[in-house]
Formats: C-alpha cells, sequence, structure tokens
C-alpha cells in the first residue's frame, strides 16, 4: 500500500515522494489513521522503522488542517527529546516533510546560545522540538508559550518517562492545554512506564509493532569473551581486521570516551568522541563528521544510544557492555536501520557471560559467539604519540595499561550483574546523575 490511501494532503505526498518514501512503514500505516482522528497513541515499533514521520506527518496535518497564523505566534506542537543531537535530527525531517508546507519548526536546546533562540520564537514558531531543560528554561523567561498546544509527543517516550526526566516533562505539560493530543513513541515500553502514561494521556490507543520481537532481525548479534587485561588488544584488531565502514562504539563513561578516543587516533584510526561534556560545537563536529563519513568510528556514551539515525552505520560495538537490556536494544538499533544489515558486537569479561543470557532473552534473539587472537603483532602501529595533560593519569605510552587496569577495578564492583529480566532498577537511575534531567547527562 502507498501513502495515498492515508489520505494525506499533497503538500506532503509530494514532500514524502521527493524523499523517497514510497510505501508507508508498519507503524505509519496502522498509526497515522488513529493519529488523524485525533487519538492519543502510545507507538511501540522497533529501531529504524520510522516512527518520526509518523508522528511528523500526524503533527503536519494537523496543522495543514487548521492554518490559522493569528494565534499570536503560539506554538502549536511541541515534541520533547531526549537528547540535543535528537532533536535537531527530529527537527530536520520535519521540515524536510514540511518542505511545500508555510511551517516554522524549531528546535530548542541547550549548548546553543539561548539568545539565538528567543529571535524565531519571537517570531513565531508553528512546531517545537526541544529537549527538557532548555524548554523549561524559555518557559521560566516567558519566551515560550504553550497555551494554544495542540499536539505533545514524547519521542523515546519510555526515557522521557524514567526519573531523570520526569519531573521536567510534568512541568512541560502542565503549562500545555488539558485538550492537547498527546503521542508517545519508542522501541521499548516497560510495563512500569506504561502504567505512568495514564497520568498524562487520555484513552491512549497503543500500536504494537511486530511484538514477537523487540530487537530488529536484520541486526546480526555476536559477542566477544575477553579478560578485561585483552580487552582493548582485541577491539583494536577486530577494527583492524573488519574495517568496519561505519562503526559506533559504545563505551559507559564521559572519560572513557575520550580515552578510548586517543587510543583508536594512536592507532591510525579516523575517529571522535561525543559525549555530554564536549561544548556543543564538539558534539555538532563529532555528529556531522560521522553523519558525512568524514570519520568511520564514533566513541560515544549512551547520549547516542537513543533516537539517533545515522544513515549505513554498519557496526554497533559494545565496548563497555550495557547491563540494561532496553538500553542495549536502542544501542544496538543504531544500526540494521530500514530493514538494512548491521552488526552488533558486544565484548563481555568471563565473570559476566550471563549477560549474554539476560539480553537474549529480552531482545529475543540468540547472540552469537566471535573469538579474536589476541596477539601483539596483530596490532595496528601505532602513528603518532600524542599528549593529553588535560586527562592524564599515569604515565605517557600507558594508555592501554590505564584503560585495562581502571576498567578491571571498576569491573569488580560492577560484577553482579541482575539476574531476571527487565531490571531496570534503582542502580541504573542513581547513575543518571540525579534529580533533573536538564538535557542530557551524558
Ligand atoms: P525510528 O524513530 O523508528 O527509530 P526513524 O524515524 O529515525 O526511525 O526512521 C529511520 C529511517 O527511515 C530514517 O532515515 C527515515 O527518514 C526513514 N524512513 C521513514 N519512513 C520511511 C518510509 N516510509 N520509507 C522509506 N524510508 C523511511
Ligand atoms: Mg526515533
Amino acid at each position: 500500500m502507498g501513502f495515498t490511501k492515508l489520505g494525506l494532503s499533497p503538500n506532503i505526498m509530494k514532500a514524502l515522494t521527493e524523499m523517497g518514501f514510497s510505501k508507508p512503514t508498519p507503524i505509519q500505516e496502522q498509526g497515522i489513521p488513529l493519529l488523524l482522528q485525533g487519538e492519543d497513541l502510545i507507538g511501540q515499533a522497533q529501531t529504524g522503522t520510522g516512527k518520526t514521520a509518523a508522528f511528523g506527518i500526524c503533527i503536519l496535518e494537523k496543522l495543514a488542517a487548521k492554518p490559522v497564523h493569528n494565534a499570536g505566534h503560539k506554538v502549536r506542537a511541541l515534541v520533547l527529546a531526549p537528547t540535543r543531537e535528537l532533536a535537531v535530527q527530529i527537527t530536520g525531517e520535519i521540515q524536510k516533510i514540511g518542505k511545500h508546507m508555510q511551517v516554522r519548526t524549531l528546535a530548542v536546546y541547550g549548548g546553543q546560545d539561548i539568545e539565538k533562540q528567543l529571535g524565531p520564537l519571537h517570531a513565531g514558531v508553528d512546531v517545537v522540538v526541544g529537549t527538557p531543560g532548555r524548554l523549561l528554561d524559555h518557559i521560566e523567561r516567558g519566551t515560550l508559550r504553550l497555551s494554544e498546544v495542540e499536539v505533545v509527543v514524547l519521542d523515546e517516550g519510555d526515557r522521557m518517562l524514567d526519573m531523570g526526566f520526569i519531573d521536567d516533562i510534568e512541568r512541560i505539560l502542565q503549562k500545555t492545554p488539558p485538550s492537547r493530543q498527546t503521542l508517545m513513541f519508542s522501541a521499548t515500553m516497560p510495563s512500569e512506564i506504561l502504567a505512568l502514561t495514564k497520568k498524562y494521556m487520555k484513552a491512549p490507543q497503543l500500536i504494537k509493532v511486530s511484538e514477537d520481537s523487540l530487537s530488529v532481525k536484520s541486526i546480526k548479534q555476536y559477542y566477544l569473551e575477553v579478560s578485561k587485561f585483552d580487552r582493548l588488544n582485541a577491539l583494536l584488531i577486530l577494527l583492524a581486521q573488519k574495517k568496519p565502514h561505519l562503526a559506533l562504539i559504545f563505551v559507559r563513561t564521559k572519560r572513557g570516551a575520550d580515552r578510548l578516543n586517543d587510543i583508536l587516533l594512536d592507532r591510525g584510526f579516523r575517529s571522535l568522541a561525543l559525549h555530554g561534556d564536549m561544548s556543543q560545537n564538539k558534539r555538532d563536529r563529532s555528529m556531522n563528521a560521522f553523519r558525512k563519513q568524514h570519520i568511520n568510528i564514533l566513541v560515544a556514551t549512551d547520549l547516542a544510544s537513543r533516537g539517533l539515525d545515522v544513515t549505513d552505520i554498519t557496526h554497533v560495538i559494545n565496548f563497555d557492555t550495557t547491563d540494561d537490556p532496553y538500553t542495549y536494544l536502542h544501542r544496538i538499533g543504531r544500526t540494521g536501520r530500514m530493514g538494512k544489515d548491521g552488526e552488533a558486537i558486544s565484548f563481555v569479561f568471563f565473570d559476566q557471560t550471563s549477560l549474554v543470557g539476560i539480553l537474549d532473552r529480552v531482545t529475543d534473539s540468540k547472540m552469537e559467539q566471535i573469538k579474536i587472537d589476541v596477539k601483539p603483532e596483530l596490532l595496528p602501529k601505532r602513528v603518532r604519540f600524542i599528549e593529553h595533560s588535560h586527562e592524564r593519569e599515569g604515565g605517557r605510552g600507558e594508555g592501554r595499561g590505564r584503560f585495562g587496569s581502571s576498567e578491571g577495578g571498576r569491573g569488580g564492583s560492577r560484577g553482579g550483574y541482575r539476574s531476571g529480566s527487565g531490571g531496570r532498577g534503582g542502580g541504573r537511575r542513581d547513575s543518571r546523575g540525579g534529580g533533573r534531567g536538564r538535557d542530557s547527562h551524558r
């Protein structure tokens, strides 16, 4: 079935054709009719299956149906996203779908000069896509009024309603009219979060695409058992042998991302880091370089685990494999998008192997074991020798050892992975940096 049957307006149809969207994905096909009827909706569909366009089309159709610009420049649609990068990406997609309409869409996020956002907000925007912290700043300054909002979307909805963000979300929603349509989208919807939605939604319809499996079948999942000592060398050899076209490597901490990135650069890889301690300029530079494939490796924290749609990521590598199955699912979902092939490779320490079963159960898939021969002669050669005085802990040339030992130490305290499914326990939430989820903690 093409988009025609959904009865979309000609301007939107034209844009979709230009974007190369010939037929709706299942979440679009099932969701858009309900959305257009004005229903509240929780849309759960696997990673990379076009959830953005599903709500983007709904927003734009709503605007097209009642094109009033006399509302005193009031915002008519609000999309909330957990990270700045995702807010920017969603804005871009809505702008593309709305290309032939007179719609002003603005991304509002931290890290960008707040004054810069004032001009467009003052001139009037129809759609605001933002991160909670910065949205609240604008609300508090009186530069963003939400009293005319007709539709609110929580993208990555389960993340937006978890501990890190919920207080901010609640404060933002209070500024919107109760008559609003509320939509939530994610690939995962844990039951305790689902229970919370009652408070914010009116008899929401629940659409669950491919209930049988949360993970995408086109992603081949592998794991690699390593010792703490060998892990870094195993990664270097893996990268040298696989020569990934575009790889996203996940690590646990911001410092870890910088360190690993430095080591990769030392070894001649084209890589950059992405994490929440970097300036927004640097974050943008990393993201753009990765999107444009000027680099082929991005070393990131879980900042990059949700929502990002980078064309042609061929490999997701969990250098620090997460023990949260939902995070795992979102991480690997950065590859294998829209039915493309992808590989996910997760490093597990010997005392962590039970984790493989836990992740398998939740993703309803089976990771295959791969092995790497960790021989020094297989290591890619050092190409440079850099100083990183700002973050050095040990002596020069100990990059590897430093990694090994610090991770080793940490490994001990993290040793006991929670058993059982789901397991979104307090530990994970504590690591969120507690309290207010102003933008990203990662
Ligand atoms: P999700 O939010 O479900 O993870 P996205 O909305 O990021 O997925 O979409 C994944 C990719 O698929 C994007 O590059 C998007 O432009 C593209 N896409 C969305 N809908 C269609 C469609 N109907 N046909 C072709 N490509 C699509
Ligand atoms: Mg998405």
